[in-house]
């Protein structure tokens, strides 16, 4: 079986029917990630080496849309997993690479904090040496699977060096760190996402992720065109489906007293082609950042930051068009479209946010530093 039938497999079988109650209760998609890791596709960006399945950006990009379809929360769990097993498969320990690749556990990103908020590449939080350990306090915002992933990858300010900051394998279970509480969001209501800190955390050398100090180059070099890409797949499935559940309610929504349908309005079919256009542009960007990206393209870097705040913005249009096409309706959540419009407003606050990609690109074009 190829990844795609095994994953719309566990899409069809598990993560649709779950995802109405994993938004009403706000549930982490405990078997829908029990699943994914089962059939590797936890593992799909891990080397062959470590049993992985040694797949790339493309093939992710392809998962997360497609659960993003079915359920956001499961798609944005999957995302950060993507992103922190990718720093852990570069720079971690063989163990810790087999177990992401086996599937058995769950990585996340634990970047944003209190002191420099969605300014993830300055952190405050910060690492002291102590003989041959290091000793760690700081306050995260938000983490994505912060009471059921095991583990996180998480900054600081370098310890000694020079530099923005330094990235740590931490083990969720470690001593030092809070006790997370359960998550009570506006959308991707399943994610669990939760802020997370330290007070005098003790890690041992073994825990540092790439150089003390070379952080940055690994959240941008790195992390950033993974996450970029997959939040915006993510805003694609969901554009996708919102599209779906519209253009249905459009051509079935029956005007009786006329004989016609709400199809037949041109206002109608005309925000529905706005909403489909906006799609297919994010889905084409998303391709060819895609493209950017393998090819080693000298845009690359600017069509990653463009790709995020691309999806994010279309999607937040989509879902309101969605909304208003599907009228009165809409308002009930039975019709499935509310759900994605809440899920559709994170993306374009998760760091870095839509705004501040905005004055990165201006930066970039106009030939000025971006993170100057
Ligand atoms: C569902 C969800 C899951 C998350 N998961 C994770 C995770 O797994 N790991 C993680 O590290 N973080 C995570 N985050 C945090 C996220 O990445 C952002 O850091 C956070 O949402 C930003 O919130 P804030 O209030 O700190 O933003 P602020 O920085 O206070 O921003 C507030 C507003 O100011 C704007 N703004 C800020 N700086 C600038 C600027 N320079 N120029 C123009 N405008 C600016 C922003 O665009 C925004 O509109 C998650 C957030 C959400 C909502």
């Amino acid at each position: 079986m190829t990844y795609l039938k095994k994953l719309d497999a566990i899409v069809h079988d598990i993560i649709e029917p779950a995802a109405i109650v994993t938004d009403r209760d706000a549930v982490f998609p405990r078997s829908a990630v029990s699943a994914l890791g089962e059939f590797g596709l936890l593992g799909l960006m891990n080397s062959v080496e470590v049993g992985g399945m040694g797949l790339g950006l493309a093939e992710a990009a392809q998962v997360v849309e497609r659960i993003a379809k079915a359920c956001p929360s499961t798609a944005m769990v999957v995302t950060m997993h993507y992103c922190g097993a990718s720093v852990i498969e570069k720079f971690g320990k063989e163990p810790v690479r087999r177990e992401l690749a086996a599937g058995s556990c769950l990585a996340t990103l634990a970047w944003s904090e209190k002191g420099s908020r969605s300014h993830f590449w300055a952190p405050m939080g910060t690492a002291r040496k102590d003989g041959d350990e290091y000793i760690l306090d700081c306050r995260k915002s938000m983490v994505t699977s912060a009471l059921e992933a095991d583990f996180y990858v998480w900054s600081s300010r370098p310890a000694v060096s020079e530099g923005a900051s330094t990235l740590w394998l931490v083990d969720s279970r470690m001593p030092g760190l809070s006790q997370p509480r359960p998550f009570d969001g506006v959308g991707l209501r399943g994610n669990c996402s939760a802020p997370v800190s330290c007070e005098s955390m003790r890690l041992p050398e073994s825990a540092m992720l790439g150089a003390d100090g070379g952080g940055f180059d690994i959240m941008i070099g790195l992390v950033l065109p993974i996450f970029s890409t997959l939040i915006a797949s993510s805003s694609i499935g969901m554009m996708d489906a919102a599209i779906e559940i519209a253009c249905g309610h459009a051509a079935n929504g029956q005007f009786e007293h006329l004989g016609s349908s709400l199809a037949d309005l041109p206002t109608i079919r005309a925000y529905l082609a706005r909403a489909r256009i906006r799609a297919d542009m994010a889905r084409v960007l998303r391709d060819d950042t895609l493209a950017a990206l393998a090819s080693d393209r000298e845009d690359a870097m600017l069509r990653v930051m463009e790709v995020k705040a691309v999806a994010a913005e279309a999607a937040l249009e989509v879902t309101d068009i969605a909304m208003r096409v599907c009228g009165g309706v809409a308002f009930r959540k039975d019709n499935g479209i509310e759900r994605y419009f809440r899920d559709a407003r994170a993306a374009s606050v998760m760091a870095p946010t839509s705004d501040v990609l905005f004055d990165f690109i201006g930066k970039a074009i106009c030939g000025l530093p971006v993170f100057g």
